[in-house]
């Protein structure tokens, strides 16, 4: 590709997700050209500390040679093959048994697809089905929270909590409800404690299925840590308050471990953290560590031993994906879980994760224009306020969290804005030395920009 031309021709052809076209126009692309271990290059030979593995998904860092060689030898030996009527390939079947001897509770059988968007419209469907195969057609309607995000699809972008997402589709659709996010430092009311507020969120949640009708409301949609609307940890007590309450009332519950699955915030599931108990669990993004498109919606006995009674009188689930169990995701799934397992990348979290908090603590903490800093094991958001007394933000219109970005960026580090919550998840496998470097850059950036705001 011609180096000069590379920002013209991407501009000319390719439409960004999620991205502004003026900015793009303004500034161009920055070009990636190739990765090892937790860097990434640019088409200009600039090098990236990548604090975002990606998409929160290079979990194994860039170049990890053993999921590229199942890769190439798979595509090699079959490159492509389907599970439906009745067809099934030996590498699929021996990852679904791999991904289940790893569930975090006993597990009946996972259903595949390509994205974390497309598993949790099949979950949606997948408690839908149970529903209506049970005798409850009624019992439909699927909570979530504010600032969750749950995909790109019509009904995941439904369920996802962030009115950018709704705004110009028509959306939300579908019988979807949204409950207030877990977001102590923005949502809690002065002098409210983290448990305090975790029971004033089940009240909510309790009043909100008494005015529906307990009898209407089917599943809730949980991330452990909240990823994209804003790195939102639970206060103290959340799960703890919320989870009996949707047991009482027979709504499943759907843990959406698209970001937390396969050791990110130290355990190797968030449900491990959090505590839980899930019904479903959405998994993608590190369960081939992002070396190709695959998810994994894991199905509890509750659901299964209903699919597997009823089906036959009432009928076939009928859903699936050309990809719903593609053989070279699934031998870069075994790659990427035997390697997890091998590099012990759970153990490093438990151990770089804190440290990197600490480390963030170090430099920030007193930092007038430092917010908050949270997060859990290698996720991390710091939040940048105009005052820090009164948690006032910054004008929405100043970028602030854009600017800091950029400065990044030219330092060498690629972070996430999330508008003033510039937001880490680096790649698991990450090392003490690297994240005092991602901490120094992070810190030269802000000071870049410090002097711009007034
Ligand atoms: N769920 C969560 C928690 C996510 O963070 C994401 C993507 O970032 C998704 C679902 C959607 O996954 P995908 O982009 O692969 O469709």
């Amino acid at each position: 590709l011609d180096i000069q031309r590379a920002g013209q021709i991407d501009q000319a052809s390719l439409f960004h997700p999620f991205t502004w076209v003026e900015d793009l126009k303004r500034e161009g692309p920055n070009v990636i050209t190739e990765g090892k271990g937790v860097r990434v290059k640019d088409i200009h030979g600039n090098e990236y500390l990548d604090g975002m593995a990606g998409l929160w998904c290079v979990n194994l860092g860039y170049g990890c040679q053993e999921v590229v060689d199942a890769i190439a030898a798979q595509s090699e030996r079959l490159s492509f093959f389907h599970a439906f009527n009745g067809m099934s390939t030996d590498v699929v079947i021996e990852c679904a048994d791999e991904l289940l001897k790893r569930a975090p509770v006993p597990m009946s059988r996972v259903f595949f697809g390509a994205s974390g968007s497309d598993a949790n419209e099949t979950q949606i469907k997948l408690i839908w089905y149970y529903n209506n195969l049970l005798g409850r057609p009624k019992k439909k309607k699927i909570i979530a929270r504010w600032n969750a995000y749950h995909g790109s699809g019509v009904l995941t972008s439904s369920l996802t909590g962030l009115p950018g997402m709704h705004n110009l589709f028509d959306l939300p659709i579908g019988p979807i409800l949204h409950v207030t996010a877990p977001h102590h430092y923005r949502k809690a009311a002065e002098g409210q404690s983290e448990r305090e507020f975790s029971r004033a969120l089940a009240a909510e949640l309790e009043e909100l299925i008494a005015r529906e009708g307990a009898d209407t409301i089917a599943a809730f949609f949980a991330e452990p840590v909240m990823g994209a609307g804003g790195l939102i940890a639970p206060p103290e007590g959340y799960f703890e308050e919320i989870v009996p309450i949707l047991r009482r009332h027979d709504i499943l519950l759907v843990l959406d471990e698209v970001v937390s699955g396969f050791g990110r915030l130290g355990t190797y599931w968030g449900s491990q953290t959090i505590n839980v108990e899930p019904d479903l669990i959405t998994a993608a993004k590190g369960v081939t560590s992002g070396y190709f498109p695959m998810s994994a919606c894991f199905i509890s006995p509750k659901l299964w031993e209903v699919f597997e009674a009823e089906a036959p009188r009432a009928g076939v689930f009928a859903h699936g994906y050309t990809y719903s169990a593609h053989p070279v995701g699934a031998a870069a799934a075994l790659a990427a879980l035997k390697a997890i397992d091998d590099k012990k990348v759970v153990e490093n979290v438990a151990e770089v994760g804190p440290y990197l908090h600490q480390a963030m603590r170090n430099a920030f903490a007193d930092d007038p224009i430092v917010g908050e800093i949270r997060g859990i094991g290698l996720m991390i958001g710091i939040e940048l306020v105009k005052n820090k007394a009164t948690k006032e933000p910054f004008p929405a219109s100043d970028r602030v969290g854009r600017r800091v970005l950029q400065a990044a960026a030219q330092k060498g580090l690629i972070t996430r804005a999330l508008g003033d919550t510039l937001v880490f998840a680096p790649p698991l496998v990450i090392n003490k030395s690297e994240i005092d470097e991602l901490v120094q850059k992070f810190k030269a950036a802000v000071d870049a920009v410090r002097p711009e705001l007034g």
